[in-house]
C-alpha cells in the first residue's frame, strides 16, 4: 500500500474527513460573495483562523495567522511611532494566538481543520506511484519561517511568504480571477505567474508525496510543531504492551519512527497511529501529568 493512501480507517481517524470538511466550511462561510461580489470585511476578519486559510479568499471570514505575523513585522519598518506600535500589537496578538493553540493542542488543527492540508490530501489521492520524502528536506521549513515570515518583512516592509504562498494562489488569486470582485483589483503582474508555477509544482509534488507543503514549508505547522513537547493534547504510548510489530510506523503518513517519535514536531496529529496499533499501545488525549509516567515500561 502506498504511504498516505490508507484503505480502511480505524480509531479516531475515521472522523477526520468530516472534521476537515467542517473546518473548510466554517472558515469560509461567506457565500454571499457570489451575489455581492465584495469580500467579507466584518469584525471576524480580525480573528486568526486555526489553519492556513488565505485572508484574500473572498469566502473567508477570518485572518491567516501567517499573513498576520508578516504584516506585524512589516509594520516595524515604518518610521511613524504609531505604526510601529501597531506592528508590535499585531505580533503580540498573533503570537498569543499561536502560543495558545500550540500549548493546547499542538498541530491538531493541521490534521483535523486546515483547508490547505485537506487540499494536499485530496491531490495525493491521484493514482500515481508514491515517492518517499527525504528527511533533510523537512529542515527547509525553519529558514522559510525565519527568512520569509520574519526577517524579510522586517527588512523590506513586504509580506514575502504571502507573495509566494500556494495557499494564497488557490484560495485567493484563483477564485478572485474566476469570479472577479465588484471593485477591480490592482494588476498582479509577473508575480502571479511565478506563483502559478510554484502552485503547479506543489500539485505534482503533492500527488507523489503526502502533504509536502506541510512537511517542508508551512510556517504555521512549524510553529505549532515546536509545542508538541509541552502541549496538553498528547500522544502517549504504554510501552510495556508494545510487541514492536511496526504497524504504527507503517501507518504514519509522515514516516515517523513510532512509538518513539510521538512528540516529534513533524507529527501532523492525524491520529492514524492510534487506531493502527493492535494492542492499544498508543493513545491520544488531554493530559496534565508528566509524559514519562505514561510512557515508561511497565505502566
Ligand atoms: S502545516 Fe499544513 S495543515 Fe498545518 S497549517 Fe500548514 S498547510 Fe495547514
Ligand atoms: S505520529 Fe504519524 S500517524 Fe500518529 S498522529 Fe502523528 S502523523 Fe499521524
Ligand atoms: S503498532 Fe503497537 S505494538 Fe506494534 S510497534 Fe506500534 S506501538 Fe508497538
Amino acid at each position: 500500500m502506498a504511504k498516505g493512501v490508507e484503505k480502511r480507517k480505524r480509531g479516531p481517524e475515521r472522523y477526520r474527513w468530516r472534521s476537515q470538511a467542517a473546518g473548510l466550511l466554517l472558515l469560509n462561510p461567506f457565500f454571499g460573495y457570489f451575489i455581492s461580489r465584495t469580500p467579507y470585511e466584518g469584525p471576524l476578519k480580525g480573528i486568526c483562523a486555526p489553519g492556513l486559510n488565505c485572508y484574500a479568499c473572498p469566502f473567508t471570514a477570518f485572518a491567516c495567522p501567517v499573513g498576520g505575523l508578516q504584516y506585524g513585522f512589516a509594520l516595524l519598518r515604518d518610521r511613524a511611532a504609531e505604526t510601529i506600535l501597531k506592528g508590535f500589537g499585531v505580533i503580540l496578538y498573533v503570537g498569543a494566538f499561536l502560543s495558545f493553540v500550540g500549548t493546547l493542542v499542538g498541530r491538531l488543527p493541521c490534521g483535523w481543520i486546515c483547508p490547505f492540508g485537506l487540499f494536499q490530501e485530496l491531490v495525493h489521492r491521484v493514482p500515481l506511484r508514491k515517492r518517499g520524502f527525504p528527511r533533510r528536506v523537512a529542515s527547509l521549513r525553519y529558514p522559510i519561517l525565519l527568512g520569509l515570515v520574519l526577517l524579510l518583512p522586517l527588512l523590506t516592509g513586504a509580506s514575502w511568504f504571502s507573495r509566494l504562498c500556494p495557499a494564497g494562489f488557490l484560495e485567493g488569486a484563483l477564485p478572485l480571477k474566476a469570479i472577479p470582485p465588484a471593485s477591480p483589483l490592482p494588476k498582479a503582474g509577473g508575480l502571479l505567474w511565478f506563483k502559478a508555477v510554484l502552485f503547479g509544482a506543489l500539485i505534482v509534488w503533492s500527488a507523489l508525496v503526502y502533504r509536502p507543503f506541510c512537511r517542508a514549508v508551512c510556517p504555521l505547522g512549524t510553529i505549532w510543531g515546536e509545542f508538541h513537547r509541552v502541549s496538553l493534547f498528547r500522544l502517549d504510548a504504554k510501552l510495556a504492551l508494545c510487541s514492536s510489530c511496526g504497524k504504527c510506523s507503517g501507518s504514519c503518513p509522515v514516516d515517523l519512527e513510532l512509538p518513539e517519535e510521538l512528540s516529534s514536531p513533524r507529527c501532523i496529529r492525524c491520529l492514524r497511529c492510534v487506531g493502527s496499533c493492535p494492542h492499544g499501545v498508543i493513545s491520544a488525549g488531554f493530559r496534565w501529568g508528566s509524559r514519562e509516567k505514561v510512557t515508561e515500561k511497565g505502566v
